[in-house]
């Protein structure tokens, strides 16, 4: 193999996966006026149902105008060398493979989040902002992308530093020692998100006393589940949207709730939802993931550690001299058809879990809260009721409504 058809395998696998992207985009879009099911007719009147089309519309239309215009720039980078080009301009500074590795990797970063930046604006505070969603103020936006760079380069750059030297140490095995500090990062991350990362970006708040949590300690007894990991966080600092999740585990599991989840809905809804969160821990779905994230981070690491330091893969990017960062991002494009498999994969497990926790609030608390909850989140978020099933398949972390309230409603 020569590299210039590696080259082209390259374009190949960007310009396909761009095609089958947009197939996808085009089915979900075609289906946007589908009637909606009579089981959802109470999600929307009329008015708020026009609202959720054009919303829906205008979405469709930027998402296919910015991932456009990310394919060209990308495209255009490989023509002209542009990674080669960078890779002599960092070389410059340095003789050090790690600083070369760091100035490579945090120019294009810092370059390809600069040239974002106008659509994710637009996207805030434009469409956002007109359907009554954004409460980002400028501030917010500007400081939320410096928190979010200064992240990045602290534990990317450290992360990224360690693995080049367990490279250039350890020689072919290297994707061990890689596997293990980046497994143990994961872990950690895991368990400290809600006290590391959080914080930069969000108030967290123990849930104040009152009716809510009066009826939340009453549900979390019967489940064994700790009042004092509940929290709220303040959401609204960025959108009218509102959300919960569950993080951590162990002595740092937590429930996590929108400040907006609390004020959207009855209190009823509330406990349903947070039912749904501590079944997420119930059934061990944040241990799962990380086990199947941990396994996933080997098999990457090791088949990158077959092609890392091919010369074919360097010159197919028009580099003479072959180097970690250089195989990374040719191993990057070359390896996106497995991630997509396994993103598809971990979609279709996050679907399931989404079912086992419904059906865990619906067993220790009760179903038709969480349909009431659900249903109101739909219309406040004017989310999509009809959905392309391959659609759903290939992008959707959570089941469609229609399915989450046939399955709550089933005996
Ligand atoms: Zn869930």
């Amino acid at each position: 193999m020569t590299p210039e058809v590696v080259f082209y395998i390259i374009i190949g696998i960007l310009t396909l996966s761009f095609i089958f992207d947009k197939f996808l985009d085009h089915l979900n879009a075609r289906h946007f006026n589908d009637p909606i099911p009579e089981e959802l007719e109470d999600v929307y009147d009329q008015a708020t149902y026009r609202k959720s089309q054009k919303y829906k519309k205008e979405k469709y239309r930027f998402g296919l105008l910015t991932s456009t215009f990310t394919l060209l720039i990308t495209i255009a980078f490989f023509f002209l060398d542009g990674f080669a080009w960078v890779d002599a301009w960092a070389r410059s500074y340095s003789e050090n493979s790690i600083v070369i590795a760091l100035i490579f990797f945090g120019s294009i970063l810092l370059a390809g989040d600069l040239l974002s930046l106008p659509f994710s604006y637009y996207n805030t505070f434009v469409i956002e902002a007109k359907y009554g969603f954004n409460t980002t103020t400028l501030k917010t936006f500007i400081l939320d992308k410096l928190k979010g760079w200064a992240m990045l380069a602290i534990l990317g750059g450290i992360l990224l530093a360690a693995i080049i030297w367990f490279y250039e140490t350890t020689g072919p095995d290297f994707w061990i020692y890689a596997w293990a500090i980046v497994t143990v990062v994961t872990i950690l991350m895991n368990l400290l998100y809600a006290r590391l990362i959080v914080p930069v970006f969000n108030k967290q708040t123990p849930l104040e006393p009152g009716m809510l949590r009066t009826k939340i300690e009453a549900y979390a007894q019967t489940v064994g589940f700790q009042l004092d990991k509940i929290f709220v966080i303040d959401g609204s600092k960025r959108s009218t949207k509102a959300n919960a999740y569950f993080s951590g585990f162990g002595r740092e599991k937590r429930v996590t709730l929108y400040d907006t989840l609390l004020k959207d809905l009855e209190e009823e809804e509330i406990v349903a939802v947070l039912a749904h969160e501590v079944g997420h821990y119930k059934r061990n779905h944040i241990i799962v993931n990380l086990i199947i994230s941990i396994v996933t981070t080997g098999f990457t690491f090791w088949l990158l550690s077959l092609f890392v330091d091919s010369v074919l893969l360097s010159e197919a990017l028009g580099v003479a001299t072959p180097s970690f960062h250089i195989g990374l991002i040719a191993f990057g494009v070359l390896y996106s058809p497995i991630s997509e498999v396994i993103g598809l994969l971990l979609n279709y497990i996050s679907r399931k879990f989404e079912f086992q926790a419904d059906n865990f609030a619906k067993a220790t608390y009760n179903a038709q809260p969480l349909i009431s909850g659900l249903k109101k989140l739909s219309r406040n978020n004017l989310s999509n009721l009809t959905p392309h099933p391959a659609y759903v398949f290939a992008h959707y972390s959570h089941p469609p409504l229609l399915q989450r309230f046939r399955n709550l409603k089933r005996k």
